[in-house]
């Protein structure tokens, strides 16, 4: 099957907005995927020829206090375990926070490739802008702007050869 991308990530961060962007105007497409038909959750996306699905997540909830297993949604911990890859994003106006460090440790725990992405990144400096989130220690991570398109190919050019 397709290659499957998760997006992950606390909220407001911008994964529906990038989801819609990967996704736009091919519903038709995803409606015909058997078993997909009626989760709005899942989208089709595509590198040039090459499609592959990408699945948008609620997010972890804002407040940190019973350890991030029990704050995930169930619905977000499905979908990093059915992902080829995981890319976790990340808000280039916040910057790093407490919650951001906590998600990484639990996405490291799970095995599954991580993608970073430092998403909100439009104006503004690529190279200062990641550099905060080296700590994370996911690797390189990936400046992007979902609301202007910016970065967004060669962040899934990028996520794709991990998967
Ligand atoms: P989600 O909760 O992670 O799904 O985040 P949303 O996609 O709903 O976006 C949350 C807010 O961030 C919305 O107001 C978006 O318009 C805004 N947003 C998303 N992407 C960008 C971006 O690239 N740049 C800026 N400046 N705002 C963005
Ligand atoms: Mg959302």
């Amino acid at each position: 099957g397709f290659p499957v991308i998760a997006l992950v990530g606390r909220p407001n961060v911008g994964k529906s907005t990038l989801f819609n962007r990967l996704t736009r105007s091919r519903d038709a497409l995803v409606a015909n995927l058997p078993g997909l038909t009626r989760d709005r959750h899942y989208g089709e996306g595509r590198l040039g020829e090459r499609p592959y699905l990408v699945v948008d997540t609620g997010g972890f909830e804002p407040v940190v206090k019973e350890g991030i297993v029990h704050q995930m949604a169930r619905q977000t911990q499905q979908a990093i375990d059915e992902a080829d890859v995981v890319v976790f994003i990340v808000d280039a106006r916040q910057g790093m926070t407490p919650q951001d460090s906590l998600i990484a440790d639990h996405l490291r725990k799970t095995g599954r490739p991580l993608s970073l992405v430092v998403n909100k990144a439009e104006g503004m400096k690529h190279s200062a802008v990641v550099a905060d989130f080296y700590e994370l220690g996911l690797g390189e991570p990936c400046a992007i702007s979902s609301a202007h398109g910016e970065g967004v190919r060669d962040m899934i050019e990028h996520a794709l050869e991990l998967a």
